[in-house]
């Protein structure tokens, strides 16, 4: 099979990528922040090599990809349990928090709401994450899962 897109996830990099030194402000240890920008290099070269083989990248922007619930859309912090575990705190639904991830993150290309909503197409036809705040985002997000969280009630929210 040959694979024509494929999507990376701009993890953190974004955020901490030309403001080095900034780790002490935002409390994160320098370990860590050394760990991220070794991510993004490894993203960079992945990228780059792929390129060379005509396969288009596509970046989505990375928030909430692991803090929602791909059955009802609930996305709360609470429903990563642990770094390997998902759990949904609304549904109940369960799995490894990377695959949940990683569904999340193929939502955003294949839905065409949130392909078109949440990024712009730069000169190559590659997506890039459109400027969005993040509760801009979570909007989006929340406006897109609504008809699921309907689906999905609990007994409580139908009294409401
Ligand atoms: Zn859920």
């Amino acid at each position: 099979m040959y694979l024509k897109t494929l999507l990376i996830l701009l993890w953190k990099t974004y955020f901490f990528v030309g403001k080095f030194g900034i780790s002490k402000e935002f409390g994160i240890s320098n370990a860590r922040l050394a760990k991220l920008l070794r991510l993004s290099k490894v993203k960079d070269l992945l990228k780059e090599q792929v390129e060379k083989h005509g396969i288009r990248v596509h970046i989505t922007p990375s928030q909430y990809t692991s803090q929602t619930c791909p059955k009802c859309g609930n996305i709360s912090r609470g429903n990563r349990m642990t770094q390997k575990h998902f759990k949904c705190i609304r549904c109940g639904y369960e799995g490894n928090a990377d695959y949940v991830a990683a569904q999340n993150i193929e939502l955003r290309y294949t839905s065409d709401v949130l392909r078109s909503k949440l990024h712009d197409t730069d000169k190559y036809g590659r997506l890039v994450p459109r400027d969005l705040s993040t509760p801009a985002i979570r909007a989006i997000l929340n406006e897109y899962y609504r008809p699921q969280r309907i689906e999905t009630l609990s007994y409580e929210e139908y009294a409401d």
